[in-house]
């Protein structure tokens, strides 16, 4: 059955009296009961309702049910969509008691526009940043007239086709890419999938920013295809890459290498384990005619980084931007050790009086416990650390206080002296 052709008659007007409609037919409003004791998260606005955490779910329920929430002492909790299966059982996407339509995901599409609007976003945004805009395990890209979409839970995924509605009617886009080729699918007995979600284009696109321009692969580029979350950050190395020789490690498509060309770099070397990137890096350095200024090499960054240390190699600037090394609590001491290993190795190459340029995009490492690392590495690397910028991820993708996993992004910016 396709519960998304389903879904587009949705919720009934009168869904507050108790009753909702899934395929053509009329369902009494399933009730989720939550234990007495559950975490404070939810209460303080956090949208995840773990299995553990529910007493009683009556009617049964199946994946992508809308359901109505309570506290224990029967007080309204708030609406959402249920997942017998997946660990987070319930992801909620409204406080209130309001219908689940069409209308409901056009108005949170609008809502999530006007507000990225109102904060200064004109071209290239994260459109929804899941939880952060009560769209949860939904990420919409907007690269100009494109969108992208991903969409991780099974609850929203029944409402693609709202969403896509949506787009169109709020924006009417040149064209709508699903990258669901994502594993995290799986965890909640979806498929992985790509593809087109309108009109067949060419997915190979040209975006601008902070008036530099870059090819973005839609189709298949990592994630999304760019990452838009670093869109500030990059504009915040201006000032230090000045005339500096600067060498850049897990570069993608070359964007921290090129803002460094074009903000005034004697020379730039870009450096990743993926031969695609290197490829995709070197048009970009062409694109904007800073390819006389950046080299791009394929290698991986935790041999050469090391080895060039050795051989002596030194620069002004180095840039780290590793991939998030953990997707899970439980391996956290890996990401732990991968982060000190790799600030330790580039803090190496720092001349004395440098700067070194570091991210980690994890929301596992929380920004104090980064901060740990880094020093711990200083230490090892014996280098005194002057700070210069701390900063968070574009806001775009909007961190909400009390969901601490929309607070993901650090990026880092220190002098390095020789102790
Ligand atoms: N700085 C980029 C994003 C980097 S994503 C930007 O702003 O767009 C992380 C990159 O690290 C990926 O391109 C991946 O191919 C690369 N990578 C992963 N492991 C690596 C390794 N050991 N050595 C070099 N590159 C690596």
């Amino acid at each position: 059955m396709d519960w998304g052709q389903a879904f587009n008659a949705a919720v009934m007007p009168n869904s507050n009296v108790g009753n909702y409609k899934r395929g053509g037919y009329l369902c009494r409003m399933i009730k989720v009961v939550l234990k007495r004791k559950i975490a404070q998260r939810i209460a303080n606005g956090h949208p995840w309702i773990f299995g553990n955490e529910i007493n009683t779910i009556e009617p049964a329920a199946i994946a992508g049910d809308i359901v109505d929430v309570y506290y224990h002492d029967d007080k309204f909790c708030g609406r959402g969509f249920i997942n017998p299966q997946s660990q987070i059982m319930v992801r909620l996407l409204t406080r209130k008691k309001e219908a689940i339509d069409e209308t409901f995901f056009y108005n949170r599409i609008r809502g999530a526009w006007e507000y990225r609007k109102k904060i200064g976003y004109t071209e290239n945004c994260r459109l929804i940043f899941g939880e952060a805009d009560e769209m949860p395990a939904l990420i919409i890209d907007k690269f100009n007239d494109y969108f992208v979409i991903q969409s991780m839970a099974y609850g929203i995924d029944i409402w693609k086709p709202a969403i896509v509605k949506a787009l169109q009617q709020v924006f009417n886009p040149k064209g709508i890419y699903e990258r669901n080729d994502v594993p995290v699918r799986e965890l909640e007995g979806l498929q992985q999938q790509k593809g087109f979600l309108s009109e067949p284009f060419d997915t190979n696109i040209t975006i601008t920013e902070n008036g530099l321009k870059f090819y973005v692969d839609l189709a298949n580029g990592q994630k999304t295809g760019y990452f838009l979350d670093q869109r500030d950050n990059r504009a915040a190395i201006r000032h230090i890459v000045k005339d500096a020789e600067v060498l850049g490690a897990f570069t993608y498509t070359g964007t921290f290498e090129i803002h460094a060309a074009h903000y005034g770099a004697k020379s730039v070397l870009g450096i990743d384990i993926s031969e695609n990137a290197v490829a995709q890096a070197n048009r970009n350095a062409a694109l904007n005619a800073l390819d006389k200024t950046c080299t791009f090499q394929q290698a991986n960054a935790f041999d050469v980084l090391k080895s060039w240390s050795k051989e002596g190699r030194a620069y002004d600037v180095v840039m780290l931007d590793p991939p998030a090394f953990t997707k899970s609590r439980d391996t956290i001491q890996k990401a732990i050790t991968g982060y000190k290993e790799i600030n330790l190795r580039g803090m190496k190459l720092v001349r004395n009086g440098g700067f070194l340029v570091t991210s980690s995009c994890t929301n596992l490492v929380q920004p104090e416990l980064f901060l740990q690392i880094i020093d711990m590495a200083a230490k090892d690397a014996r280098k005194k650390i002057r700070q210069v910028v701390f900063k968070t991820q574009a806001s775009d993708h909007p961190i909400v206080w009390g969901i601490e996993n929309t607070n993901y992004l650090k990026f880092l910016v220190v002098e390095l002296c020789d102790r």
